[in-house]
């Protein structure tokens, strides 16, 4: 018998497979979808088994298999046709696709280890009468006597007794050592919570057939409880016999996710997201290996674990552009649930506030069913929004805050309430510049400028990572005018404790986040009143259920809304209605104030009067009018080279080549220079291909693909469905 290996090498030119004899040893454990180690020229490396054959008609002579690197581990054919349709949907290497199904520590390329966390017990080796004789026979050995008869009970930790005790007792083969395999987070006991459910969410969950294979929109304002109606959905589920995956955008939404379902469901829960340790990983997966749950709770590429017997997907916060991965292989989650609920013949719910536009459209259209929620539960209803126009502040010196804000905040302190505070930029101050000469310190690898990050006295590239301590004289004419301007969550923080002294404040950005459990940590203290303010990035907008929350800030609403990007409008509207929405969540009534220099911008009044159909319609126009999606599709295709005049030229040549092979329907839009043009010392050029329908498409790029595949001088990068152009 033979066996078809993908093998691991990072050269995109050996993307194949190769034919290796499966030794007599190995046939009976080796299936399709395992990891295998393989000899390939004078070294042995990793292989993926894609296909098993009993014939090979080559003449050249064939290497064996060596072993399989771990035989419970098997992607199973869903998954395997699953590898396919991503790398035929973003172009990826074979190996990749595969890659960015496995949890980093089953990935392909790890060298076997063992992640598995034993516990050691000890028990009883002999019958009970000779262990009664010992006890008798020695009955002034206190501790070894104590251990047997507590053993005697049953197996017992080891660690728990006296450890030379222990010694003699093994020494004498009265007992012996047992390791037990634990999971890392496990011991969650499911509660019995009986829930009235509103209206709205009697409605959504009578609609929903979980015996169809369809995609619903569940459009519902934030606080309606669409959480509920997950878990109620999953339930009945469960209870099918089925399991469920629920994908949530961000780490910082996990811990407070799955929480609520670690107490209605216990251990049946599995969870994934890179804030795991790569044991916690291994365990999750092996949970789900093993069949041991129903349930699977994670970020993007949860999207990937192999459960089987699937009976729905959940996708929380549709909307949220976490939901793409920004690297290679450049998939949407959404695409991957769509495929893995066609394989099954299961229903998808896409569930937000703020559907992205395209989702809504669909469902318009009748091709996701519809079902709105319009009421938050309970007493709660939805927060004022007041818009704040900071150049009249900027009058009164008011720089950060507005008098407005301030005095709320001042309101809520005294109360005893809590407030979130919104900024979407990290670090201490955007920019510093030198008063003097003009100078502003930029990265000397990108064309970016360094943002200055006080605790650590210096100045970095958030695209990069180059670092560089801040001197006390400008670098350039050494006078000491530097000066600091721009706002960072840093900034913020001191600002704000300098205002209230007496504020208990917390910051949840990526610099201090950085630290495994530290999302958990800052919201579950939050959440028990620990601090008065929470202040972040666009971390803390989404999902986050603070029932004493009764204000919330954004500090600069213009942030986003200034990126030139065709999809600004439609971000700057979602993120701040559902930062809004973290506001009044309980009785109590909830307060937005929104700081702008654009007090008259469109986005925002539709964010005031919290009017997601107004904004929809609205940016429909503007898409229609300006060829974006939904009406058309866009693909971007850049070219990046260290040499600023081949990567020019390239894009030039891949413009050429586009404009003979794509019909004249589709717009191809460029060469332009990509933002930012230049990467650690890589130039970047881009071409955007908007289309309607394009059957030469896919092929064109592949054949573009595998044009550059061998150049190690230019790289080119294809992204369909850009989140950014
Ligand atoms: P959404 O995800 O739509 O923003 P959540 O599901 O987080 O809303 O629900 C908001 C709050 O209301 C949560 O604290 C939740 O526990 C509570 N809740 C949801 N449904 C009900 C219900 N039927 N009865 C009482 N409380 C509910
Ligand atoms: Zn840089």
């Amino acid at each position: 018998m033979y066996a078809d290996v993908l093998i691991e090498y990072s050269a995109k030119a050996i993307d194949q497979t190769f034919t290796y004899i499966i030794p007599d040893r190995l046939k009976e454990d080796l299936k399709i979808g395992m990891k295998v180690l393989v000899p390939f020229g004078n070294k042995i490396i990793n292989g993926f088994v894609t296909n098993i054959k009993n014939n090979y008609a080559d003449t050249y002579e064939l290497k064996e298999i060596n072993d399989i690197v771990d035989k419970y581990f098997c992607l199973n054919e869903e998954m395997m046709e699953l590898g396919k349709y991503l790398q035929a949907k973003t172009l990826c290497t074979k190996i990749a696709a595969y890659q960015t199904m496995l949890p980093s520590s089953l990935k392909v390329k790890e060298q076997k280890s063992n992640y598995s966390k034993y516990l050691t017990y000890i028990e009883i080796n002999k019958d009970i009468k000779e262990i009664d004789e010992y006890i008798e026979n020695n009955k002034r050995s206190k501790k070894q006597v104590e251990i047997l008869n507590t053993l005697k009970e049953g197996k017992a930790l080891k660690s728990s007794f006296s450890q030379s005790s222990v010694k003699t007792l093994l020494e004498k083969e009265l007992i012996k050592i047992i390791n037990v395999q634990i999971y890392r987070l496990n011991n969650h006991e499911a509660q019995n919570i009986k829930i009235e459910f509103s209206e709205d969410q009697e409605k959504a969950l009578e609609t929903i057939d979980l015996n169809s294979d369809k995609t619903y929109l569940l459009h519902g304002i934030t606080g309606s409880g669409k959480t509920e109606v997950y878990i109620e959905l999953i339930k009945r589920v469960v209870k099918s016999g089925k399991k469920a995956i629920l994908l949530v955008p961000e780490i910082s939404l996990t811990a407070q996710i799955v929480n609520k379902f670690y107490d209605r469901f216990g251990d049946d829960v599995a969870i994934f997201h890179s804030g795991l340790s790569a044991g916690e990983k291994y365990d999750e997966y092996l949970k789900i290996l093993r069949e041991e749950v129903h349930i699977v709770i994670g970020t993007r590429s949860a999207i990937f674990t192999p459960i089987t017997k699937l009976g729905l997907i959940i996708i929380d916060e549709e909307h949220s552009e976490t939901y793409k991965q920004d690297t290679t292989p450049r998939y949407h989650a959404r695409d991957m649930a769509e495929f893995r609920k066609n394989y099954n013949h299961i229903p998808l719910i896409l569930g937000s506030a703020t559907p992205s536009l395209e989702t809504m459209a669909r469902a318009l259209k009748g091709v996701y069913t519809y079902i709105p929620m319009n009421h938050r539960v309970g007493t709660s209803i939805l927060p004022t929004v007041q818009i704040i126009d900071m150049s009249e502040e900027l009058k009164k010196r008011n720089m950060i805050f507005s008098d407005t804000l301030k005095n709320k905040i001042r309101d809520r302190l005294i109360k005893k309430e809590q407030v979130i505070l919104l900024l979407n930029r990290r670090g201490y101050s955007t920019v510093i510049s030198c008063k003097s000469c003009g100078y502003t310190y930029k990265c000397p690898h990108c064309d970016i400028t360094l943002t200055y990050h006080k605790t650590t006295n210096n100045l970095r590239c958030h695209y990069c990572g180059y670092t560089v301590f801040k001197s006390e004289e400008c670098p350039e004419c050494k006078e000491k005018a530097l000066y600091d301007y721009g706002l960072g969550t840093e900034k913020l923080e001191q600002e704000l404790s300098k205002l209230f002294p007496e504020a208990r404040i917390v910051r949840m950005d990526a610099d201090t986040t950085k630290n495994k459990g530290s999302h958990e940590d800052i919201i579950n203290k939050f959440k028990d009143h620990e601090y008065d303010i929470l202040l972040g990035t666009q971390m803390i907008s989404k999902g986050l259920d603070f029932p004493l929350v009764t204000l919330v800030g954004v500090i600069n609403a213009d942030a986003t809304l200034n990126i030139p990007d065709f999809r600004s409008g439609e971000r700057t509207f979602s993120l701040l209605s559902q930062v809004a929405g973290r506001a009044g969540r309980s009785n109590l009534l909830g307060e937005v104030i929104l700081q702008t220099f654009n007090p008259d911008s469109f986005t925002l009044k539709c964010v005031q009067e919290q009017d997601y159909m107004k904004l929809y319609n609205y940016e429909m126009k503007n898409r229609h009018k300006l060829d974006y999606p939904p009406y058309y599709y866009l693909t971007s295709i850049k070219v990046a080279s260290k040499e600023y005049e081949l990567a020019s030229k390239e894009i030039t040549k891949i413009k050429n080549y586009l404009e003979k092979k794509l019909s004249n329907k589709t717009i191809i839009l460029g060469p332009t220079t990509a933002n930012p043009f230049r990467i650690n010392n890589i130039y970047r050029f881009q071409i955007i291909l908007k289309y309607k329908i394009e059957s030469n498409l896919m092929n064109t790029l592949k054949e573009l693909d595998e044009l550059y595949m061998t150049n190690n001088k230019v790289n080119i990068e294809i992204d369909n469905n850009p989140l950014q152009v």
